[in-house]
């Protein structure tokens, strides 16, 4: 029978976060690090093979951020989709994947031509456009100042190229803190709006300052002059300032951007994160007190791995690259049914028979089969079934009751939107049709 199955509109059905959440996950416990990390590695193949088998062509292992987790290798499986709310960035030359907010990219020096130091007033000038506008320089020629607060009461002011972003969460990898607004006290203190490398106490014990490695060897930056209302052109920080500063990777990662391979270019697309693997190390193992006895008769602390799939996530996800205009097509492995039987006309004691006895002969095989025999049109049943999306399709209609046959002999449509095929077969093979295609149907594994 049909359950009731409440699935309106199957385009744009992002389904992503709901409120239930499932998740498998898994642990391996090693004596050294490089057993866990031969092991990581034979996960993470496997992982492939069974996103390929779920319907999930084109989830990869992406370089994440080991967050609140720990430990420093780890992946995020993203399946790449549009409805997909990570952003990976990804070069197509060497393969990298990483999440935009970890991922890396190379940004070459805009002018390396130092120019004398000129003062200039800026006023009502607040922002980067502001003095853009004032001065008719490109964002690409400025030092942006970004101030945050951090957790601790401390803030953190950060230098990025004006055509670049701050990434917030590599900056607070960086400040070990989470961000939260600037206090208003300090950014009058700062001069926010014309905040500049130039005269910064970087010792200061209430404020940490960091400078983008999009700003490394730029010579000609326009910089915020510490004070309202005026900015400096031309700052070279190799000449200029008092102290060495410290470049790090704080950027958002820009589509286009050079990859650090030298050979490609960054794109930017968009996934869902449908899983995860680990290298813990010792964080929980430690943690835990866990001990083992080693052949050298000493107790050591094991290292551990830990692999997750979200199961209530992979069903939309699965659902988002495996449909048509008209709904679903489930991938074999996972389809809910295997078979759906329309019984296009239930009052024909021969259709009905042949529906339910071909259904009986297939879940004895243990196949799941789906069997609809509604009063409805043949418009409303097929449509269903078209939004249900089992992979195999079986109708017993007009040709089947047109039939003066007798019951094996009358014909039956087998179709399937994920075989791509249609085909007309005498009743009395249906079984054995079936049961061979299930057999024979392809597992398309992409590693
Ligand atoms: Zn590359």
């Amino acid at each position: 029978m049909l359950p009731v199955l409440v699935l309106t509109v199957i385009r744009n059905i992002h389904l992503i976060r709901v409120r239930e959440f499932v998740m498998k996950d898994a642990y391996s416990f090693h004596t050294t690090k490089e057993d866990l990390h031969a092991y990581y590695e034979k996960v993470k193949r496997a992982y492939y093979r069974m996103y390929a088998r779920m319907g999930m062509q084109k989830a990869v292992a992406v370089e994440g951020d080991n967050g609140m987790m720990g430990g420093k290798i780890s992946h995020e499986f993203t399946l790449i989709c549009p409805a997909g709310e990570d952003v990976i960035a990804h070069c197509p030359a060497c393969g990298y994947y990483a999440n935009s907010e970890v991922g890396k990219s190379v940004v070459k020096p805009y002018n390396t031509q130092p120019q004398p130091l000129q003062y200039i007033d800026t006023p009502n000038c607040h922002t980067v456009e502001d003095v853009c506008n004032l001065t008719g320089k490109q964002p690409i020629n400025f030092a942006k100042a970004v101030i945050y607060g951090l957790k601790d009461g401390r803030h953190v002011i950060a230098f990025v190229r004006g055509d670049y972003d701050v990434e917030e969460r590599k900056l607070e990898n960086y400040c070990k803190s989470e961000l939260v607004d600037a206090s208003e006290e300090f950014l009058k203190r700062m001069h926010a709006g014309s905040v500049g490398a130039m005269g910064l106490d970087v010792n200061a014990k209430d404020y940490i300052v960091v400078f983008d490695l999009s700003l490394k060897d730029e010579r000609c930056l326009v910089c915020g002059a510490n004070e309202d209302g005026k900015h400096i052109l031309n700052v070279d920080f190799n000449r200029d300032l008092n102290y060495t500063p410290e470049y790090v990777d704080i950027k958002k990662v820009r589509e286009g951007d050079e990859c650090t391979c030298g050979r490609g270019k960054i794109t930017l697309q968009k996934g869902v994160e449908v899983g995860n693997i680990f290298e813990l190390d010792t964080k929980y193992t430690q943690t835990m007190n866990m001990k083992f006895i080693d052949a050298d008769g000493k107790a050591k602390t094991p290292v551990m791995g830990c692999y997750g799939i979200g199961i209530t996530r992979a069903i939309p996800s699965i659902v988002e690259v495996n449909h048509d205009d008209r709904g679903i097509i489930w991938p074999m492995e996972v389809a809910p049914y295997k078979v759906h039987i329309c019984i296009l006309n239930a009052k024909d004691k021969d259709m009905l028979t042949a529906g339910l006895e071909l259904e009986e002969e297939l879940k004895e095989k243990g196949i799941d089969v789906i069997v609809d025999d509604r009063k409805v049109s043949m418009g409303v049943m097929l449509s269903d079934a078209d939004l249900l999306g089992a992979p195999i399709r079986v109708i017993i209609g007009r040709d089947f009751a047109n039939s003066t046959d007798e019951l094996v002999k009358k014909p039956i449509e087998v179709s399937s939107k994920l075989l791509n095929f249609k085909k007309m077969v005498e009743f009395g093979d249906a079984y054995d049709f079936i049961t061979k295609l299930l057999r024979e149907s392809p597992v398309i594994l992409n590693k």
